[in-house]
């Protein structure tokens, strides 16, 4: 049914019975929470063996003090992950948020090639929808955002180009190159191809290339170009900070983080951590490395080995509401999603209603991220996306929610629908 061709009258009967779908539901007392990209305990379960590996065998070194930019091990794990070089890499300690917070603190207080950035003026470009965490790392840290559209494959570069080519005092952009929170988008080898040659005005400008689900293949295998790899062809080695970590492979309460970058944003910034710690945890670098490159010859190959067992986990579950979208609104057109093929996501856009549909979802006892959340400052200019977050429930608990989210998709698109024709 299509609700665009609706009669007035047509609608009313429809959201009459939809409404009472809705009443009934909210006598269930369904109670479920997706608002947030956790594991599911099914995924925590595979890594549990790491715990008991014994790594009492592999030398004091790693009880001590020291080795500051982590063990050489974990360092090469790490820059499979990252794209970089094991000589380039930096391992920090459980989250990756964390390091990117690091890293802006540092260049605020002691900067990097001798340029202090100026903390009543500095500005982050912020291709969104994006990562609300990044959006309110920078409102926390007082940096103005300037939104860039984000199109499948990957930001508006043409407007990118334009903005740190004039404007001094945009410091950084934020990037997840492969599967983007929350919309899944794969940047383009002709995008990534561009950042690697852009050329800003400010010398301390950075690119924060979070690399968070780098490894996170829902399907098929997909390769982007090596950032790296470009930034080197363009001589430009110094825009790029590179950022990763296992919360998303082992366990997202205790898995091990790290930097990939090269030059003086490498010397920088092991000079910040050498005030900042005297090491980071070198026990769990060690059960991360036994575990993660000990069941194959290679550590690609042993990394795709135990990803593989999570997209078996995760992807009935996003086949599951990806199905039932199809279903309800191949020929509704108040609905569009995204069909990632990787990560941890699925973003929809609704008939400019997000707020509306979070708000009914949560009366039916389902949380979902704030609408408006992957936008900076929460403003969503049309009010229609929303993110969905499937890794964590059962996939009984994710059918659940996928009915009322759809039910509550319709309710409001029909409202509005008749808002607009009274
Ligand atoms: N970056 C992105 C794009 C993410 O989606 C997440 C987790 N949702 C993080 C970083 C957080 O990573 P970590 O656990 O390493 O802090």
């Amino acid at each position: 049914m299509n609700y665009l061709k609706l009669s007035n009258c047509e609608l009313e009967n429809e959201l009459k019975i939809l409404l009472e779908k809705f009443e009934e539901i909210k006598k269930q007392n369904f109670r479920l929470d997706i608002s947030r990209g956790k594991p599911s305990q099914e995924q925590l379960k595979l890594s549990l063996k790491m715990l008991d590996l014994d790594i009492t065998k592999d030398g004091l070194d790693i009880f001590n003090y020291g080795i500051l930019c982590g063990i050489p091990d974990a360092r090469l794990l790490m820059s499979v992950i990252l794209g970089c070089g094991s000589e380039d890499v930096i391992i920090g300690g459980n989250s990756s948020l964390c390091l990117m917070s690091d890293v802006i603190s540092f260049f605020f207080t002691h900067g990097v090639n001798n340029e202090k950035w100026d903390i009543n003026d500095t500005k982050f470009l912020a291709p969104c929808p994006g990562y609300d965490r990044h959006f309110a790392l920078c409102e926390h840290f007082g940096i103005k955002m300037i939104p860039i559209k984000m199109n499948h494959d990957g930001p508006d570069i043409d407007e990118i180009e334009k903005l740190v080519s004039k404007d001094e005092s945009i410091k950084g952009m934020w990037c997840v190159p492969k599967f983007s929170n929350p919309g899944g988008e794969i940047y383009s080898d002709c995008i990534i191809e561009r950042i690697a040659k852009l050329r800003p005005s400010s010398k301390s400008f950075r690119i924060f290339w979070d690399n968070a689900y780098s490894v996170h293949e829902l399907y098929e295998k997909i390769e982007i170009k090596n950032i790296f790899k470009e930034i080197k062809k363009n001589n430009n080695e110094n825009l790029v900070i590179a950022f990763a970590s296992t919360s998303k492979i082992t366990f997202s309460g205790g898995g091990i983080s790290a930097i990939g970058c090269k030059g003086d944003n490498f010397k920088s910034l092991c000079k910040h951590y050498s005030f900042k710690t005297i090491g980071f945890d070198k026990i769990n670098q060690t059960r991360h490395v036994k575990f993660l490159t000990n069941s194959a010859k290679d550590i690609e190959e042993s990394l795709r080995k135990h990803m593989l067992k999570h997209s078996e986990i995760l992807r009935p579950k996003f086949n599951l509401i990806l199905e039932k979208f199809k279903l309800n609104f191949c020929k509704n057109p108040i609905l569009s999603w995204s069909k990632p093929k990787g990560g941890y996501f699925i973003s929809i856009k609704t008939f400019g209603s997000a707020k509306k549909i979070v708000q009914l979802c949560r009366e039916a006892g389902l949380v979902l991220t704030q609408a408006g959340s992957m936008f900076p400052y929460n403003l969503d200019p049309d009010d229609s996306m929303i993110r969905i977050a499937p890794s964590y429930p059962t996939l009984e608990e994710i059918s659940k929610a996928t009915k009322i989210l759809i039910l509550c998709i319709k309710i409001s698109a029909i409202e509005k629908l008749k808002n607009h024709a009274s």
